[in-house]
């Protein structure tokens, strides 16, 4: 019998409602389609969510864990093989300390509302602070801007300075995010060309800052191609001409921003003629866009990884929010306010800023690292160190890994080491339903159950959506026996290595249920779980809300937000002194001919996505895309191999003439290829990014994240 099930995707970030046709007597998936009766996503999917009937059936899916013998494989069972982690996690810890215990979590964890909770929770127990992120090697910039702007990352705009309450813009500028393909939380959730066309008819103006003619830019009233890892000169130029012409909203400045005038003088050298001249942006367009976004009555500027995985990304990031600050837009309709959630705990209206510090005491062995708070005692260690942590002798050496949910090997920088690191380990253990790069150089594989073999609720990123949604999902088919739900990893290994789990509602005594699980994590939630559970395609609870924050939530002891930050400030003295490149590289004495920018394909999330024939058939790989002048000067043609060079790596890949990429730049989808020892024919595989970015070098200073876009490098033909 087919029977027709409802319940939400959770192949990226988004959640949007599908509709799911079962094979019930099989326990099959047959076919997925966007739920018409979702409020939140009405009906929409995408590409990827669409293919998911072919990742759960898969016939390369793991139906087992896997145990290395030698240089095969064995099948294992579950509760063996974690019985046999746990024991080998105990005589590590008692031999090295419980340091040398790490987690690397990612998507596959974090798309489920336990398995990231649950699995910190089990490393807390070890008393290992080695946590560590897919965030830190992407977007530790939103935090670090949140601490300067607000004095606190946890206002209730959260460290993404709100969501875009587009349908209320005037205007809408998007800085280094493309969210039509990438869905990201510039403008945020499904539908994104829609949302986009619906405020457009009602008169938004679109200001697109990126290298880049996007799909979005290709429809913006002003597209600015900036030359990559040139935006905080291109935004300190804006504010100049802001402050300057004196367009920024007085009476809101005067009220709840401070540090104007050390900004005006910070950014006074960023005038017009300099900033075209390091940007690439006729100067004409520079006060344009200064004018049209200051001018507007509401609106908000809006930043994506394009800024934060680029050079000064701090500052970049910091600047976004300051260009908001000081046209009135944060936390005013029709600018950047509050979700104020459905599973998140309310918070009175007049309640206290919460204080949380930006670095944690201690920290990483590494170029004086530390861990990055991104929430009330939540603290994750910076990622980009993680291969030096495992490979530098000494007290602390981290000796066992369990990846939760990621692919290293494709997404880490400086992938040769990635690879050196992985091999050196005591214990690599990794969750994946499929026999990934990272997977290949594991002791143990755990298979885990797909998520539509599981309950599930949309706890993620919940006051980041786009609107107050929330919805609970029961598991829509059984799956194979045995298999481990993402929670399960945590409680498990706790379990078995006699240690207690310290989360409200969970007991070691009797293994809980998963929605008691559930119920534990949304038990302080504005709106009950019960009562979410009524609604079987989700339900909107409430509207965004404007006075959250002003001036109550501001941490800085002035309530005021800081526009004038004198590390921010400091940074920009450093921009200013910096030479103008006219090539790729940074430094004057540097040779590089391109800078190699990172892009989203519409059919892959990261590495997920690549081994589904659906998705493949469309892109069998990541293409270099090279402005057709720059292909002519190098003497290939289209499709041609070439070599990208940055000095730490050289990877070769296909290049594809694209008259919407800026000469002087390479623009390629990351966490691709595969480590350099299986690597075959980079049309079938793609080509690694990874293996260009050092780790070590170019690195924030904060947060030690390398620069991940924006990389100086030589193409040349193959
Ligand atoms: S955007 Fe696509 S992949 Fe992401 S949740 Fe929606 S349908 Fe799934």
């Amino acid at each position: 019998m087919i029977e027709t099930k409802k319940s939400f995707c959770r192949f990226c970030h988004v959640f949007c409602g599908i509709e799911v046709d079962v094979d019930t007597e099989r326990q099959q998936v047959l076919e997925v389609r966007g739920d018409p009766d979702n409020p939140y996503s009405r009906g929409y999917t995408c590409i990827k969510g669409r293919a998911v009937p072919e990742e759960i059936n898969h016939p390369d899916r793991l139906r087992s864990c896997k145990k290395r013998i030698g240089d095969g494989w064995t099948d294992i069972s579950t509760d063996q093989a974690l019985s046999e982690i746990a024991e080998k996690l105990l005589a590590i810890r008692e031999r090295h300390g419980a340091r040398s215990i790490a987690v690397y979590a990612a998507g596959g964890a974090g798309f489920s509302a336990g398995g990231m909770p649950l699995t910190k929770t089990w490393l807390n127990a070890v008393g290992s602070p080695s946590f560590y992120t897919a965030f830190t090697i992407d977007c530790p910039s939103y935090v670090v801007a949140a601490n300067w702007l607000f004095g606190t990352v946890c206002t209730p705009l959260g460290m993404y300075a709100g969501v875009f309450d587009v349908d209320n813009a005037e205007v809408g500028m998007f800085i280094g995010t493309n969210p039509i393909t990438s869905h990201g939380l510039g403008l945020g959730g499904p539908f994104p060309g829609k949302r986009l066309r619906d405020a457009r008819s009602h008169g938004m103006k679109l200001i697109v800052v990126d290298p880049r003619r996007t799909e979005m830019a290709r429809s913006a009233d002003l597209h600015l191609q900036v030359k990559p890892g040139e935006d905080a000169t291109l935004l300190a130029g804006l504010v100049n001409v802001i402050i300057e012409r004196k367009l920024y909203d007085r009476e809101y400045v005067e009220q709840y921003v401070s540090g104007l005038e050390a900004l005006a003088a910070a950014v006074k050298d960023f005038d017009l003629d300099y900033v075209a001249r390091r940007t690439r942006v006729p100067a004409d367009q520079v006060a344009q866009a200064a004018v049209m976004f200051a001018t507007a009555k509401t609106g908000a500027a809006r930043q994506g990884s394009g800024l934060t995985m680029s050079r000064h990304q701090n500052l970049n990031t910091y600047l976004v929010y300051v260009l908001n600050a000081l046209c009135g837009r944060i936390d005013r309709k029709g600018g950047a306010v509050t979700n104020p959630g459905v599973f998140s705990r309310p918070r009175p209206a007049d309640a206290p800023p919460v204080q949380v510090p930006l670095f944690a005491e201690g920290g990483a062995r590494m170029r004086g690292l530390h861990g990055l708070f991104t929430g009330p005692g939540y603290v994750e260690m910076p990622t980009a160190t993680l291969s030096d942590e495992i490979l530098e002798p000494g007290d602390g050496q981290i000796r066992a890994l369990v990846v939760h949910g990621g692919n290293p090997v494709a997404a880490f920088p400086d992938q040769e080491k990635t690879v050196r690191a992985l091999k050196a380990l005591d214990l690599l253990v990794v969750v994946d339903p499929f026999m990934s790069t990272t997977a290949q150089f594991a002791h143990y594989v755990i298979a885990p159950k797909h998520f539509l073999e599981r309950p599930d609720a949309t706890t993620l990123l919940d006051a980041s959506l786009p609107i107050p949604f929330g919805q609970y999902t029961p598991a829509v088919v059984r799956g194979p026996e045995g298999l481990l739900e993402e929670w399960e990893l945590g409680w498990e290994l706790a379990k078995r290595m006699g240690l207690p789990l310290n989360f409200p509602g969970i007991s070691m005594e009797r293994k809980p249920s998963s929605d008691d699980v559930i119920k534990a994590l949304s038990g302080r939630g504005r709106v009950s779980l019960e009562e979410v559970r009524q609604y079987p395609s989700g339900h909107i609870f409430g509207e965004l809300v404007v006075g959250a924050v002003l001036p109550h939530a501001i941490a800085h002891p002035d309530k005021k937000m800081a526009a004038g930050h004198p590390d921010a400030l400091a940074e920009l003295c450093e921009v200013r002194a910096e030479p103008v490149a006219e090539a790729g590289g940074y430094e004057a004495h540097e040779t590089f001919s391109h800078r190699l920018i990172a892009m989203r394909m519409p059919e892959f999330y990261n590495s997920k996505g690549q081994s589904l024939a659906t998705l493949h058939a469309k892109h069998a790989y990541n293409p270099a895309y090279m402005n057709p002048g720059d292909i002519e000067r190098l003497g290939v043609h289209d499709g041609q191999l070439v070599v990208i060079d940055s000095g730490r790596g050289r990877i070769k890949a296909p290049v594809k003439a694209s008259s919407d990429v800026m000469s002087g730049v390479v623009a390629i989808a990351h966490a691709w290829g595969t480590a350099p020892e299986h690597e075959g024919d980079v049309r079938q595989t793609g080509s690694p990014t990874g293996r260009l970015i050092p780790d070590d070098l170019l690195y924030d200073q904060l947060t030690g994240m390398p620069l991940m876009s924006a990389l100086p490098v030589n193409v040349r033909a193959a």
